[in-house]
């Protein structure tokens, strides 16, 4: 890939941008509430990981729910989805079931798959099931296995290592392994305060892979195959968090995008986090909230006190409706940069975590300029 230059300013690192960057660190519950994993895996979520070895969808049962329409044999013409192979609460007009609708929680096709057919119906490869069992079977996972591949991982804390960075910005981009979960496959990593490149790496898959998502993720398997012949890989991502972990202690304050996904994508457990997408998710909001509420005074005063019309009951619309919440949008509307402008190339990590950085930094300047009160 070619090899872009992070923006060439560097930040100043004055005490009152690391005042207001620091207070711009969301709380664990914050965090927690966006998506992120915010403490090690338990015995159960763990178990909660494996997939069934007939239909592939997560197979642990939830007992506290019971079985349902979604869960019976779609009539035909019905669309199949993962989703609806999910227990789903019962609705009170589902009760009247028989029992042979009710039974086959896991659907699948008992045949093999040969020359783009099955064998046990002759249908394409994209044909709904047309067998199942009363319940799924959970694939036989190797003693380690779960643990090794879905386990989070904290950031150590103190350790005699030469100090990290007060703060770095990161992005990661992810194909889509054998079994339909998100894999690690590049990973991007910036200086926060001088822009530096400190990591942009390939990550050779932990696992096999399915497609490596070339038309989001910019990778494709040849540029795999050839970093990984040149010995340039990150060898999986547990490396590629340790590799991180160079650069990143537990004071290290690290900036992303909607970064959740990223994280997880590491398997990486850090407390301190900048989201860009939750400070412009909370500015949106609170805007919103003030239309709504001016709206609603312009309202009361040109109708009167008695209008049947009740100022309260307009709410603010939810903060998604406003348009832009993209990392393209958002570095176009604060920063008047285009990025993501490579067409069929996809994402480049690189870029992306350089205008998270660039995002929080417009922030920063803001609430130092007092322009946004937040
Ligand atoms: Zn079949
Ligand atoms: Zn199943």
């Amino acid at each position: 890939m070619a090899p872009i230059i992070a923006s060439p300013d560097a930040f100043a690192q004055s005490t009152e941008y690391a005042e207001v960057l620091n207070r711009l660190t969301h709380t664990i519950p914050e965090l927690r509430q966006a998506g992120y994993v915010v403490q090690s895996l338990s015995y159960l979520d763990l178990e909660r990981k494996k997939r069934c070895d007939n239909c592939n969808t997560r197979c642990t049962r939830d007992t506290t729910q019971p079985l349902s329409k979604a869960n019976s044999i779609p009539s035909p013409g019905t669309k199949y989805s993962d989703r609806q192979l999910q227990p789903q609460p019962r609705k009170d007009s589902e009760k009247e079931k028989t029992p042979a609708e009710e039974t086959l929680r896991c659907k699948f096709h008992p045949g093999k798959y040969v020359k783009k057919k099955w064998t046990c119906c002759g249908n394409p490869g994209s044909a709904k099931p047309c067998g199942g069992a009363t319940e799924h079977k959970a694939r036989i996972y190797g003693p380690r296995e779960l643990e090794g591949r879905w386990q989070f991982h904290q950031t150590p804390g103190l350790s005699t290592q030469p100090e990290r960075c007060a703060a770095v910005a990161i992005d990661c981009e992810m194909g889509t392994a054998f079994d339909g979960e998100s894999e690690l496959i590049r990973l991007s990593m910036v200086d926060y305060f001088s822009g530096a490149i400190l990591i942009d790496k390939l990550v050779f898959p932990s696992v096999k892979i399915q497609h490596y998502n070339t038309r989001w993720s910019g990778v494709t398997a040849l540029q795999m195959d050839k970093a990984y012949r040149r010995g340039q890989c990150i060898m999986g991502m547990g490396a590629a968090r340790r590799e991180v972990l160079e650069f990143v202690g537990p004071g290290t304050i690290v900036v992303g995008h909607g970064a959740q996904n990223d994280f997880s994508s590491l398997r990486w457990i850090h407390h301190r986090v900048i989201d860009s997408y939750l400070i412009e998710n909370a500015i949106a909001k609170k805007e919103a909230q003030a239309e709504a509420d001016e709206l609603a005074a312009k309202l009361a005063t040109a109708t009167g006190p008695e209008s049947s019309t009740s100022a309260e009951s307009i709410k603010a619309p939810p903060a998604q409706q406003k348009a832009g919440m993209s990392l393209k949008a958002l570095i176009k509307r604060r920063c008047g940069r285009d990025i993501q402008t490579k067409g069929k190339n996809g994402h480049d990590s690189l870029e992306d975590a350089v205008a998270a950085r660039d995002l929080v930094h417009f922030h920063v300047m803001a609430l130092l300029e007092d322009a946004v009160t937040m």
